[in-house]
């Protein structure tokens, strides 16, 4: 059943036509379940009904004529109750809809199965026959797999227009295909999506427009020409050490490349206009397919000799300046898996937006980005990235949504607000040397986050009072080995430069999670819950004692470097780092240099460091809370995750009483507190955090004056009366409102205003 059910999802995928990929799903179903009937029902909302799309064994001038209203028949009533409705006699039940033109007469047994993607119901898939009989168990256990699986990719067609366009429906035209992902730099991007695809991927090989056909068939026949002479090199070389068999394939290859099929395939679809990638792509991944469900094994193992050979080619046509990308004046990169390089070939002042399929907050390029001002949506689902190449865009960094085409309305709703966005940035500006203190004169110290020298000059510009955050392991994720103690030196110095006097927390290596490096790959089940932050530097004390060591050295006459030390999960953690600071710390002292031995700090981020704050706090020079991962430890919902993206908020009542319990907890030792997540920079949550004590908020660059603005329209009073009304408050979504209301009385709507929708 698994092998059938791959076929018919990898049949369907491979069909360029959505309508046809339904209807082949539904012949499918009928010969491999024996069954009489099968067709398929999708909602079309605009008009409130469900309209039928492909059928086998009804009458099949019923295709798209036959509608049912959303709350009737059988239907209607599989998708409202949103489970399987499977019944011996259909006819006979009073939700039965006689339609005559299905000529569905003599079927009695029915079985329906709703189409359910992220609780929204897409569609309803049937079998019918003519036996009074309901369906047994596992037909019933097949219909509900397949329906699964084929949710997301109804979700998908729906999302990127393909449905709208199928149901013919003039209203969808009004509405473009969105996406959401998981916001990963702030702003609002208006541009044209350039698709980056990585070097030798095929299957992410974007469709390209063409003018001169002439010239991109000639640069195809080099690409062969190229190929049939390396596949015959690599014979000449190979094959005398072969047996025989093994020998054959370089045949196969050679048949393959002279096959007149395989080249005219791809001429045909360049002279239609596509470019020699995208023909090329199509085209293999067309005879993949075909044989990779094939039953016979020999013809299976060749579909990696085509796959092999289809790269081969690629690799030439990408040699080739001429399918370089172009960049417009206003270019939003799209990737499956973007990277810092991807960044930096587009040409200065070029770059509007991001749109990565994998990815989190924490890839590097999202905090790149963020550091840059590029707003970027990280991990969206369901996005196909070579359907995006060249189309009008709208980037909303700030909810990770995505617009695809759109419609003048939405366009200009979003220039309005890009508009609102630049006004609010520039009235900010005179706040720049103005002190963050509130209205009745208690100051704030606010920080920034950075990871990266880019951020540096902005963070300057902004009046940050120093660093409270620098991820080390940016540097580490940009190279390909780990920095020689001397490298990062350097690194750390330049850091501590540009702040000093003012203070630089630098945090020690945080990898692991979600951020690996390439060149010590830590494959685990459950990475967040594994070895991660301090539990690698702990096991690897050699990376951890050069780290140290690079960072005292750096701080050599400066004196503003503090320490802090991620992911604790235990009081005997804090003791062993602290056994290993000191013992670096010695021996930098007698290289006669002159340093002063740095604060030491812990970073709170999961729960059980929550409860031992105070023996923590008692070991340590001062605590710094991480929001981002504390919030997804206390809630168990993945940070990166857009699936559970709606659970994940740190003002959640739970994460809000952790904050208070850790700034109790640092202040009963005497010993200051920060916090270092995303919440620190958020409007909303800043009256909270200064009303529960904290030293000082350290945040994005970019976050930092709106801060300082909320900051000063502030009392203490007010603070903390919103403080005690929101820890009586039983959900995020009711604090959220209730903050917001808040800023609005204060006459800070302009601030939550950036933003809203
Ligand atoms: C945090 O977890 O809140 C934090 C600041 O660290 P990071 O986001 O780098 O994990
Ligand atoms: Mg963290």
């Amino acid at each position: 059943m698994l092998k059938a059910l791959r076929q018919i999802i990898q049949t369907m995928l491979a069909q360029p036509d959505f309508k046809e990929a339904l209807q082949l799903m539904v012949q499918h179903v009928v010969d491999l379940l024996q069954t009489d009937a099968c067709s398929l029902y999708l909602l079309d909302k605009q008009r409130g009904e469900y309209r039928l799309v492909a059928a086998q064994g009804l009458n099949p001038d019923a295709i798209m004529k036959v509608s049912v209203p959303v709350h009737q028949g059988l239907i209607g009533w599989v998708g409202e109750r949103e489970e399987p409705v499977n019944l011996e006699n259909a006819n006979q039940h009073p939700q039965f809809l006689s339609i005559p033109l299905l000529q569905e007469e003599n079927y009695k047994a029915f079985l329906g199965v709703p189409i359910i993607y992220h609780r929204r119901v897409f569609g309803v898939l049937i079998v019918q026959q003519r036996t009074a009989n309901c369906f047994d168990e596992s037909t019933e256990a097949f219909l509900v797999t397949l329906a699964v699986q084929l949710a997301p990719v109804i979700a998908s067609a729906d999302a990127s227009g393909k449905m709208a366009v199928l149901l013919e429906n003039q209203h969808s035209y009004t509405e473009e295909a969105r996406y959401a992902g998981i916001p990963g730099a702030p702003g609002i991007g208006i541009g044209t999506g350039v698709a980056i695809y990585p070097l030798l991927e095929l299957d992410a090989v974007p469709d390209r427009k063409i003018e001169d056909i002439d010239a991109e068939i000639h640069l195809l026949e080099i690409a062969f020409a190229a190929s049939r002479k390396d596949v015959r090199l690599l014979a000449e070389r190979i094959s005398p050490n072969l047996p025989v068999e093994e020998r054959s394939l370089f045949d196969v290859y050679q048949r393959m490349l002279d096959s007149a099929d395989l080249g005219a395939e791809m001429i045909h679809l360049i002279r239609k206009g596509n470019w020699a990638p995208g023909a090329l792509r199509v085209v293999i991944q067309s005879h993949v397919n075909r044989l990779e469900n094939s039953d016979n094994i020999y013809l299976r193992e060749r579909a990696i000799d085509i796959k092999d050979l289809g790269l081969r080619i690629l690799s030439y046509l990408q040699n080739n300046p001429r399918h370089l990308p172009n960049y417009p004046e206003k270019t939003i990169l799209v990737g499956e898996a973007l990277t810092a390089v991807d960044l930096a070939e587009v040409p200065e002042g070029c770059l509007v937006g991001m749109v990565s399929v994998k990815g989190s907050r924490n890839s590097h390029v999202a905090i790149l980005a963020r550091a840059m001002g590029v707003p970027t949506i990280m991990g969206v689902e369901n996005l196909s990235v070579h359907e995006l190449n060249a189309k009008e865009m709208i980037i909303d960094g700030y909810y990770g949504q995505i617009y695809v085409s759109p419609m003048s309305k939405l366009r200009k709703k979003f220039e309005r607000l890009l508009t609102e966005e630049r006004e609010l940035n520039e009235s900010l500006e005179v706040l720049r040397d103005q002190p963050a203190d509130t209205a009745d004169g208690k100051h704030v110290t606010l920080l920034v986050n950075t990871g990266l020298g880019a951020d540096v000059g902005l963070a300057l510009a902004a009046g940050a009072e120093g660093v409270g955050l620098y991820r080390t392991e940016t540097p580490f994720l940009m190279r390909d080995r780990f920095p020689s103690g001397e490298e990062q030196r350097v690194i750390y110095r330049q850091l501590l430069a540009s702040f000093a006097p003012r203070p630089v927390t630098m945090r020690t290596l945080d990898v692991g999670g979600d951020k690996v490096l390439s060149y010590f790959p830590v494959l685990e089940e459950n990475p967040f819950l594994g070895w991660r932050g301090l539990r690698i530097s702990l096991d690897h004390p050699e990376i951890f004692l050069v780290q140290l060591r690079a960072m005292l050295r750096a701080s050599e006459k400066y004196h503003n470097l503090r320490i802090m030390l991620p992911m604790v999960t235990d009081v005997s953690e804090v003791d062993e780092a602290l056994r290993l600071f000191k013992k670096a710390c010695q021996e930098v002292m007698t290289e006669d240099v002159n340093i002063k031995i740095p604060a030491i700090g812990v970073m709170i981020e999961v729960p059980s460091a929550v409860s031992a704050a105070g023996a923590i706090a008692k070991r340590v020079d001062f605590l710094s809370v991480g929001s981002n991962d504390l919030t997804q430890y206390i809630l168990a919902v993945d940070r990166n995750n857009a699936r559970v993206a709606n659970l994940y908020d740190a003002l959640h009542p739970a994460v809000l009483r952790a904050l208070l319990q850790v700034v109790e907890s640092a202040h009963q030792e005497n010993k200051p507190v920060s916090i270092c997540g995303e919440i620190a920079g958020d409007p909303s949550a800043v009256p909270l955090l200064i009303a529960m004590g904290f030293d000082s908020l350290s945040m994005n660059a970019s976050a930092l004056m709106r801060t300082k603005c909320v900051v000063r329209k502030l009392t203490m009073d007010i603070a903390k009366t919103l403080l005690q009304e929101v820890l009586m408050m039983e959900s995020a979504v009711t604090i959220r409102c209730h903050m917001e209301l808040a800023l609005k009385k204060l006459g800070l709507e302009h601030i939550i205003r950036v933003g809203k929708r």
